[in-house]
């Protein structure tokens, strides 16, 4: 594929000075198709997977469009869950700094309604978030989509699997007949075409067929033979010693077995699944993020649209029966342009998912037997390199990451250059500091104050 920078497009300077400050050179493929018929206010639907660049493809033309001075709601974008929608959010905030004061709103469930209501009565220019939540708040007369001329699913094929097609399109039914609705989805169910149909005029197709290429990772399969394999998990991670692995397992219960396994044996590892409530969730991504955590254990579902990317390693405890599934797995290693490890572990019955793989890459696959690994020693693993302090305190209490940076360090504080990671959520903020440093950074935090308030503080 041909390089397309964002210079070909018709864009103002101040959005052009932005994305390269972004680092934003070139366009991915669905952006260099989706742009151009996006800012000529065409319907768009575009089929594009996960860590594609969807968030830049349809929010640079939904930008451009709002008018500051109206702070009624200009564009909407749906997502299937809380998380999507925070990262979606982040990212339109980061395109948005081309011009002041543009407000973007997350509207999800499981949070309380009040404050989003309150932050709603200020105005918003872009309201982000779950269909359920949003249906709620425009039936309280708290939202009003009356001027929302953009409209944006985001994973739309996810969001039917979750059951929102009636909120879908009941939601968009407040906005005007004259809007631009834009329809991104990994996949081209009927559901989809059927939304397609109901929302959209005349929409351009666009579709990128390529994930990540797979030519930077290395990519290793292990036969079982016999070994049990939270032993051969507990070989590899001793062997190759990666600093920050995902693990892929097949069922939500395995996911728990191998993070109690890998925990017992002294590794910082966790779990992600749906059955964990939001902050915690929250807290396990974060603490992954931060490099607090060496090792997250996930299944596809909790993994999907999850911006985890630029790890050292992917390790598939159980392989996948969809080729697709793996290469969309191992995609997360091996990002700009650092070589990345793929490590899969396999039984013999398992051969005929080895080929699907290999053929579908067409590329001949080396089977690799763990007794040429290291021998598993009785020391304990590297511990990663940041701790995590969780402030009782966040967004709602105008805490910003500078607050708890300044907090930090200062006069006898500890230097800016321990600090790692700063995440603030509503009501809890959590920052990442160099592990020796953890009991001081937790002194100074307990016994000094961010924004005039003392917080509590745990070590996580
Ligand atoms: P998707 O929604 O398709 O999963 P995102 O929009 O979240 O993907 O983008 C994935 C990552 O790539 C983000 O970290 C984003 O900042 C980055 N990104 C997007 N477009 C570009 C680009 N043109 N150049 C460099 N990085 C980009
Ligand atoms: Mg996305």
């Amino acid at each position: 594929m041909s390089a397309s920078p964002f210079t070909d497009l018709p864009l103002p300077a101040a959005m052009q000075k932005n994305l390269t400050s972004l680092g934003y050179q070139q366009m991915t493929p669905i952006q260099a198709q989706s742009l151009p018929h996006a800012l000529e206010g065409k319907d768009l639907i575009a089929k594009a997977k996960t860590g594609s660049g969807k968030t830049a493809a349809f929010s640079i033309g939904l930008l451009l469009n709002l008018n500051q001075r109206d702070f009624g709601t200009q564009a909407l974008v749906l997502c299937p869950t809380r998380e999507l929608s925070t990262q979606v959010a982040k990212e339109i905030r980061r395109l948005a700094r081309f011009k002041d004061n543009i407000k973007v709103v997350t509207l999800c469930g499981g949070q309380p309604i009040g404050p989003q209501i309150g932050s709603l009565a200020h105005g918003a220019h872009v309201v982000v978030g779950t269909p359920g939540r949003i249906q709620d708040l425009i039936r309280k007369n708290k939202l009003d989509l009356s001027r929302c001329t953009t409209v944006v699913l985001d994973e739309a094929d996810r969001m039917l699997d979750m059951g929102f097609f009636e909120q879908i399109e009941g939601v968009i039914s407040h906005t005007p007949k004259k809007r631009q609705t834009l329809l991104f989805s990994a996949t081209y169910p009927d559901g989809i075409k059927q939304l397609s149909k109901d929302l959209q005029d005349n929409p351009v197709e666009v579709t990128v067929e390529a994930i990540h290429s797979t030519s930077q990772i290395d990519q290793r399969f292990f036969a079982l033979n016999g070994t049990r394999k939270e032993d051969a998990l507990s070989r590899i991670l001793g062997h190759y010693q990666p600093e920050s692995t995902v693990i892929f397992c097949n069922t939500k219960a395995q996911c728990a077995d191998v993070a109690d396994h890998l925990r017992a044996q002294g590794y910082f590892a966790a779990a992600l699944h749906g059955d964990l409530d939001q902050r915690d969730r929250d807290q396990v991504l974060v603490q992954f993020a931060n490099r607090s955590n060496s090792i997250l254990i996930a299944t596809d579902v909790a993994a999907r649209g999850l911006d985890i990317s630029d790890l050292q390693a992917v390790i598939n405890y159980d392989l996948p029966r969809d080729p697709e599934v793996y290469v969309h797995r191992i995609g997360r290693t091996g990002r700009a342009g650092k070589e990345g490890l793929a490590l899969s572990l396999y039984r013999d019955s398992e051969e005929y998912k080895l080929e699907a793989i290999s053929e579908y890459q067409s590329l001949t696959l080396d089977q690799e037997s763990l007794s040429t690994l290291k021998k598993t020693s009785d020391e304990l693993p590297e511990k990663p390199a940041m701790r995590t302090l969780a402030i009782a305190g966040g967004r709602k209490d105008k805490i910003r990451p500078g607050d708890i940076l300044g907090a930090l360090t200062g006069d006898a504080g500890i230097a800016g250059s321990a600090v790692g990671k700063i995440d603030v959520f509503d009501f809890v903020a959590y920052v990442a500091v160099e592990r020796s440093l953890a009991r001081k950074a937790h002194g100074r935090l307990i016994n000094g104050k961010i924004k005039g308030r003392r917080f509590k503080v745990r070590i996580l």
